[in-house]
């Protein structure tokens, strides 16, 4: 089994190591990963300038890149063959609700996802982001990472798993969550008297409802939310075939 190991935290963040060394376990492992912190990236892919991989030890490559351009980069020239799965993470902080649409972490897994590779995305969701708490995340990746090779997942799905720090009192499958958004800017006068402003300065907080990734998390559970790449709305097709163009039966006839 090859295992492509990526993140958005960078090559050098504490929750790819633990997680690439365990992951040994399953397999011959590959490190591709951004040489520096990508978090927030989403799926940006790099056209616009050559990318560089340095291969920092064996098996480890740091690409001056976004996660996206890692599991491209790997999968089309340095792995030499398609990995039978691709692990995104462990981030630091969960990704979760409307927040998958900015991270990094589940970009790669998508992307994967996008070249018919298995895929999972691990974040771990805590007030402290300690070692021991990563080696737990770990542990719940070789779990969930050995079902998936022998198994398999549905057709075009990952998933996105959320771990809350300590001990994980069992595992839940969910959907993605609401995030509430706080419209908080931070401004502030730099010393010459312009204004900077911070985006994200708000507390972050999900709507608490039974089902979602964020409800699990915070009763700490190990939240698998299965994600797929068509963002086409099927409810609404109903609603809108009351414009009159033609087009929607067909088009909604995938959600039956
Ligand atoms: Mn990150």
């Amino acid at each position: 089994m090859l295992i492509l190991v990526t993140n958005d935290d960078g090559v050098h963040s504490p929750g790819i190591q633990v997680l690439a060394e365990q992951l040994a376990t399953l397999g011959e492992v590959v490190v591709v990963a951004p040489d520096r912190e990508r978090s927030a990236v989403s799926h940006a892919l790099t056209l616009h300038s050559p990318l560089r991989a340095d291969e920092l030890r064996p098996g480890v490559f740091a690409v001056d890149g976004t996660p996206t351009d890692c599991v491209n980069l790997a999968i089309h020239g340095l792995l030499g063959r398609k990995p039978d799965l691709v692990v995104s993470g462990i981030n630091r902080g969960g990704n979760m609700g409307d927040d998958l649409t900015y991270s990094g972490t589940v970009a790669a897994a998508m992307e994967a996802t996008l070249m018919g590779v298995p895929a999972l995305a691990f974040s771990l969701e805590a007030e402290r982001f300690l070692a021991e708490d990563f080696a737990v995340a770990a542990t719940v990746a070789v779990d969930l990472a050995g079902r998936v090779l022998a198994t398999r997942l549905p057709a075009e799905t990952f998933l996105n798993i959320n771990v809350p720090g300590g001990f994980p009192v069992g595992m839940r499958l969910t959907r993605q969550g609401k995030r509430r958004f706080s419209d908080q800017i931070e401004k502030k006068s730099d010393p010459r008297g312009r204004h900077y402003y911070w985006l994200g300065a708000g507390q972050v907080s999900f709507e608490n409802a039974e089902g979602t990734d964020f409800h699990a998390v915070s009763q700490g559970y190990v939240s698998i939310t299965p994600l797929h790449l068509d963002l086409t709305n099927y409810h609404s097709f109903a609603e809108l075939s009351t414009w009159g163009f033609p087009g929607s039966d067909q088009a909604a006839r995938r959600c039956s």
